[in-house]
């Protein structure tokens, strides 16, 4: 039994009924494009493997749920209103963040460099917001829904989520899950989840805004990329939903494809090597599934790269001021008292938003504390120090693996201050924000397939909700041209791992089954 609200999970299948759906799901999953690139595939590409999956989808408590989807157009205007708040991303990341964070302080000075001359008003977010269920430790009381973080650059696995959530459908449709649970029997319990094309919608919706019928799209994106199908699916649904057409490219071609066009509008310009004679492309968004992270940037080149394509006519997902706006320590600021009102507000947010929606998101917050000489700082490091298994610790960083957790962190703190900085220089330990540990629900448990088979583990697992948004605006717009929500994805990984991502193997893809 679980501890909570939720049922017991997974329903009991013999052995015999794991491998039917074990052999049903791999062979979707494989005709289906729910797949990734094996390690060190050829060029081109002769096999791809089933990307990691439950065999059973997850159950999840309906109205948190409901919850999570109602209030992405509040997180959406949230984080736009921030992104156009340049004293506060001043203040927030161009400070002590610039000067102990050197991947952060790049970011920033880049966007500081060329912000007063840029030509492209409007600028487009595909964000995801992440949770986690919370059992409150009076376990009698109901399961709360609290944000991990929100991510603001490449928030990746829209194509697969969507694609998992027909899988399991199929999965139920062609074999009832063999009568082991209601829950699973009922088409009912399966919300649907339009992420990729509500995602590739959007980058249509940026693409129309730019206004110019010939116009395309330009991938940013990372040599050796095995989550490929997962981008794929995006372009493809962007030329036959749209007609618009995709051109990719990493950090390190661009400069031999790009140019900026000569007149003041600096439209950015690429040029097809296959077709030398045809004129080079426009380009109406710029879309980046890389430069989230400093292995992007092993040169100063790629920061040129960045910087050119920032200053172009192209709109940017994400311009570097949102890049910026997605930081954890902005998360951590956005928790201090006053701020959500404030933020959430303005613009024309006193007329969309009400002080329920600034309760429901502040509800969804969890400890969130400064690593800094404040007050508040002074006690979040007496508590790391004192009580670090309720903790995480969390760099300004972007791709899992980065966080530091429970007893690890007072050794690391104290590394932190022995190796520390030049006299007058800020400590290195301001650059980390301190988070409550969120607690799951425990007693769940999955089938797990990875690399196409069922992993041993029979652990329990942990599920992380991810919520898509959407928004488009312009700097000087009281409000969005768009904003609205843009599906869910469901990531489950065995609840000894801490960290989350699908990319380095420590999750599957899931769906939610409501309860
Ligand atoms: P990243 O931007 O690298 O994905 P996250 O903040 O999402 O960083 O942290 C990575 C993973 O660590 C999450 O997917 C989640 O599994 C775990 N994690 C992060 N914050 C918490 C928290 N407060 N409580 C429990 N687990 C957390
Ligand atoms: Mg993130
Ligand atoms: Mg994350």
């Amino acid at each position: 039994m679980t501890t909570s609200s939720l049922p017991a999970w997974p329903p009991a299948l013999t052995p015999e009924q794991q491998a039917k759906l074990l052999l049903l799901a791999s062979t979707y999953a494989l005709s289906h494009g729910f797949t990734l690139l094996p390690p060190n595939p050829t060029t081109p590409p002769t096999s791809a493997i089933p990307a990691p999956l439950s065999l059973c989808p997850t159950p999840f408590p309906r109205e948190l749920y409901e919850l999570a989807v109602r209030i992405q157009p509040a997180y959406n205007a949230l984080y736009v209103n921030v992104t156009k708040d340049v004293e506060f991303l001043d203040r927030v990341m161009g400070g002590v963040v610039s000067k102990v964070d050197e991947f952060q302080g790049e970011l920033w000075r880049c966007w500081k460099q060329c912000r007063d001359e840029l030509v492209q008003p409007l600028q487009l977010g595909l964000f995801r917001s992440d949770y986690l269920l919370h059992e409150p430790q009076e376990q009698r009381n109901p399961l709360e829904l609290k944000q991990v973080e929100f991510n603001t650059i490449s928030s990746s696995f829209g194509a697969l989520s969507e694609l998992a959530g027909k899988l399991h459908n199929y999965l139920r449709a062609s074999t009832n899950y063999f009568g082991t649970s209601s829950l699973l029997s009922n088409p009912a319990s399966y919300p649907s989840n339009d992420a990729l094309r509500s995602l590739a919608r959007g980058l249509a919706e940026g693409w129309k805004a730019y206004g110019k019928d010939d116009a395309k799209i330009l991938f940013v994106c990372q040599d050796g990329e095995r989550n490929i199908f997962d981008q794929r699916w995006l372009e493809w649904d962007l030329l036959e939903a749209h007609g618009i057409h995709v051109i990719r490219h990493t950090f390190e071609e661009i400069p031999k494809y790009a140019r900026l066009g000569d007149s003041s509008r600096r439209e950015l310009l690429i040029s097809d090597p296959l077709l030398p004679s045809l004129n080079a492309s426009e380009i109406a968004v710029v879309y980046y599934r890389a430069g989230y992270t400093p292995t992007d940037y092993p040169t100063k080149e790629q920061w040129s790269t960045r910087l050119m394509l920032e200053r172009s006519n192209a709109i940017k997902c994400p311009s570097l001021a949102l890049q910026l706006a997605g930081a954890k320590k902005v998360q951590q600021v956005l928790a201090e008292p006053g701020m959500l009102e404030d933020f959430l507000f303005r613009g024309d947010g006193k007329e969309r938003f009400s002080s329920e929606d600034v309760d429901d998101l502040r509800r969804t917050f969890t400890g969130l504390y400064p690593m800094d000489d404040s007050e508040m700082g002074k006690e979040a490091y007496r508590l790391a120090m004192e009580e670090p298994e309720k903790f995480v610790l969390k760099p300004q960083r972007e791709g899992g693996g980065n966080n530091i957790y429970r007893e690890d962190i007072p050794p690391f703190l104290r590394q932190l201050e022995a190796t520390s900085t030049a006299p007058g220089e800020p400590p290195k330990k301001e650059g980390y924000i301190l988070m409550s540990l969120i607690e799951p629900p425990q007693g769940l448990r999955n089938l797990l397939v990875k690399g196409g088979s069922l992993t041993a583990n029979e652990g329990e697992v942990v599920s992380e909700l991810g919520v898509y948004g959407i928004a488009l605006f312009a700097d000087k717009d009281a409000g969005c041209v768009v904003n609205r929500g843009a599906g869910t994805l469901l990531r489950t990984k065995g609840r000894e791992s801490d960290e989350g991502g699908v990319a380095v193997g420590y999750s599957v893809v899931d769906s939610v089954v409501l309860v």
